[in-house]
């Protein structure tokens, strides 16, 4: 039950990956010793990434709680320090006019309330806390990779605007080219606000500093093997060298979750693997081949879809689908196939080198929605996981709202579509396979498109 899904080389929490965001914020430093000894908190938080992060800020700084954070790696190991850095809407699994279309839009609407909300309370948090988080644009583009795409974001800015009240702009090709870049393969694009790039890294290590600040412990190098419930309601928690007691207890560890701690959690995620691949500088000369003049933060449209956006320095980011297994053989041949791509679609970079990549979980559901809540069955056990690749801003507001829920003592006010636990996965152990069949599938698909 407690088997990891993918190849071993995901789940090694002592090496940290060798990505461009670890090679630029060697200068934020964290104090978090490992758990050490026999310790107690009123709240444990199990995963030290943006849920955690924020959850033990908000409990420390706004509800006065004692919390503590155990992390299996350094702080920002998981997703949270090795993501594209979007802070952006999203968080499902589906386009906006087909959640439209299989909830309704009044769901859909809250749903996207709360997305906005979550964009700004990460700018909020910077502002605060004083983050040097490296903020960047203003907007996110994703931009039609055939004619028939374009339709399809039409379809979308039409729900945005017309249904859900976002603030959206749909531009043709040559109205794109004029204000942001061009492509081999851009036929317009949907524009969407609130939006911004950020460090990633440079953001988890800055809320832990936050969260420390503010009264609360952190413990790095602290993997949980352990966890169990005694009759006195305390939960007892385990790690190689401490243990640590705690009346509640929050479960953060999205798609690196080690699903044989409690049962109540195996089988509920979809994790899956996506990789980044980072060039060098980017000359004037290239830049002005495809008449780059934008920072946002940009997306294809493809079914298997690829983000990038031009860092501060002009490198390129551009990242996608990882390799179905993970193993390291595939992950090198995922790198080479992300970089075929860029050059595919900007033939013009074809000397462009590629100085840094790595790869991670994201966390996907069945219900392609994320999932917030509490345990029916045991009322000090919170989470919050399943972002589908857009966690910057949903896992920073998840941790918040479970913060305020056990601050106040009151649940707070969730959409719908995201409250409590996500429907189990059948046939759990072919998790990869059948979502391996998925990607053959819309792989070609969008070849024939
Ligand atoms: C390559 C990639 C690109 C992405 N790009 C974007 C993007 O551009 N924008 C966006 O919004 N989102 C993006 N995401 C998704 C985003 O990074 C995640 O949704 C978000 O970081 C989730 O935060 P989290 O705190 O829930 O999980 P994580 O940051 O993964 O943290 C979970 C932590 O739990 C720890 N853990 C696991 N088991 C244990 C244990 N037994 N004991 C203690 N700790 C444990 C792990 O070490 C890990 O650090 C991307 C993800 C990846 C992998």
């Amino acid at each position: 039950m407690s088997k990891r899904l993918y190849d071993d080389n995901l789940y090694q929490f002592g090496t940290p990956q060798a990505s461009y965001w670890e090679a630029t914020a060697s200068d934020i430093a964290v104090d978090a010793p490992p758990l050490s000894g026999d310790e107690s908190c009123d709240v444990a938080i199990i995963g030290g990434g943006y849920t955690g992060l924020s959850a033990a800020l908000h409990l420390a700084r706004d509800h006065n709680v004692d919390v503590r954070v155990l992390e299996a790696g350094h702080i920002g190991w998981g997703a949270s320090g090795r993501n594209g850095g979007f802070c952006c809407l999203g968080g499902i699994g589906v386009h906006r006019s087909d959640l439209f279309k299989m909830v309704g839009v009044e769901k859909t609407r809250q749903f996207f309330r709360s997305q906005v909300e979550a964009v700004e309370l990460v700018r909020q948090i910077g502002e605060q806390e004083g983050l040097d988080f490296r903020a960047q644009g203003a907007a996110e583009l994703e931009v039609a990779h055939t004619p028939r795409a374009f339709d399809r974001l039409r379809a979308d800015y039409e729900v945005s605007t017309q249904q859900l009240g976002l603030s959206a702009e749909l531009l043709d090709a040559n109205a794109f080219r004029e204000r942001h870049f061009d492509s081999s393969e851009q036929y317009g694009a949907l524009i969407t606000r609130p939006a911004f790039g950020l460090h990633p890294l440079r953001y988890c290590l800055g809320l832990a500093n936050a969260a420390l600040r503010h009264g609360a412990v952190v413990h790095e190098k602290s993997e949980v093997v352990n966890w169990e419930k005694s009759d006195d309601g305390w939960h007892r928690i385990r790690t190689a060298a401490g243990s640590l007691r705690a009346r509640k207890v929050i479960f953060s560890t999205n798609g690196f979750m080690p699903e044989g701690l409690r049962p109540e959690f195996y089988a509920r995620t979809m994790p899956i693997i996506s990789a980044i691949i980072v060039t060098n500088p980017l000359s004037e000369e290239q830049l002005a081949a495809y008449a780059w003049q934008t920072r946002e933060t940009a997306a294809n449209s493809r079914r298997i879809l690829n983000y990038f956006r031009l860092l501060p320095d002009k490198r390129f980011l551009f990242g996608g689908r990882g390799h179905s297994s993970g193993h390291p053989d595939g992950e090198r041949k995922t790198y080479v196939r992300l970089e075929e791509m860029l050059k595919t679609i900007w033939p013009a970079w074809s000397a462009l080198r590629v100085d840094y990549h790595w790869h991670g979980l994201i966390c996907m559901t069945g219900s392609f929605c994320p999932s917030v809540g509490r345990l029916d069955d045991d009322d000090s056990v919170y989470f919050g996981y399943g972002y589908h690749g857009n966690g910057v801003n949903t896992a920073t507001w998840t941790g918040k709202k479970l913060a305020d829920w056990i601050g106040t003592g009151r649940e707070p006010d969730l959409p719908d579509i995201v409250r409590g636990m996500a429907r189990k996965f059948p046939l759990a152990g072919l998790r990869p396979k059948y979502f391996g069949l998925a990607i053959g599938i819309s792989a070609w698909l969008d070849r024939r498109s």
